[in-house]
């Protein structure tokens, strides 16, 4: 599982994972913003959480997981933003025990919040596969599109700097302490995130062949 604060880079390291190890990725932050924009009735349900930069209540996020996890098996999996509060937690640590699936990694991405703010206030991100970009990197195009789907790439409606300013107080009250239950059961590794993509994912890259 892929935890950290908002903009740490869940969501790039995920991806890279997948393309990596082929390992199956699943993230309740990319399913809602597709449930909203399909409009139904979960993603109508959630949408003025999610823009107002509030966590979704527990059971409908760990219904997500259970409805993904019954679809693609519990062999491998990488969580990017799932659990985010302590009871998600609990709940997670009960289906694994159920499928008798031991969770390998907890990877934390370490983040200042100088950083966070400054990459959320210029990210991009596509419209049609995900990808996320920034600013800067995307002026290179000559129109803003995916440089793997072509699709459109826009800012994100929640990446507003008020939006942001409850999501990290989310993180802070909610996600931090995550960190020390899952130190307390050994799978917790931190990770520099502040560093660009590359760096961060081979260390990554390391660990899930540690863990292997
Ligand atoms: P993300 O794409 O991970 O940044 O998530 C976007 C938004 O989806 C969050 O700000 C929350 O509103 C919601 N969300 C995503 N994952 C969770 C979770 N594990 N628990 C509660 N809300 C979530």
């Amino acid at each position: 599982m892929l935890l950290g604060a908002p903009g740490s880079g869940k969501g790039t390291q995920a991806e890279m994972i997948t393309r990596q190890f082929g390992i199956p990725v699943t993230s309740p932050g990319a399913i809602l913003r597709r449930e909203k924009d399909l409009g139904t009735p979960l993603g109508l349900e959630t949408a003025e959480i999610t823009q107002h930069g509030g966590l979704v209540p527990d059971h409908i996020i760990v219904g997500l997981i259970e409805d993904w996890l019954r679809l693609h098996g519990a062999h491998g999996f990488v969580f990017d933003g799932f659990p985010r509060t302590m009871p998600q937690a609990e709940s997670l640590g009960t289906i694994l025990t159920r499928l008798r699936t031991p969770l390998d990694l907890a990877i934390w991405l370490d983040i200042s919040e100088e950083t966070v703010v400054e990459r959320i206030s210029s990210r991009l991100q596509c419209q049609a596969c995900g990808f996320t970009t920034s600013v800067t990197a995307a002026v290179f195009a000559e129109r803003p599109i995916c440089p793997y789907c072509d699709g459109p790439l826009a800012r994100r409606t929640d990446d507003d700097a008020e939006v942001l300013k409850k999501r990290l107080l989310e993180f802070k009250a909610k996600t931090q302490p995550l960190a020390t239950s899952y130190e307390k059961l050994g799978t917790l590794r931190r990770i520099d995130a502040n560093r660009d993509r590359e760096a961060v994912f081979a260390d990554i890259s390391r660990l899930i062949e540690q863990a292997a």
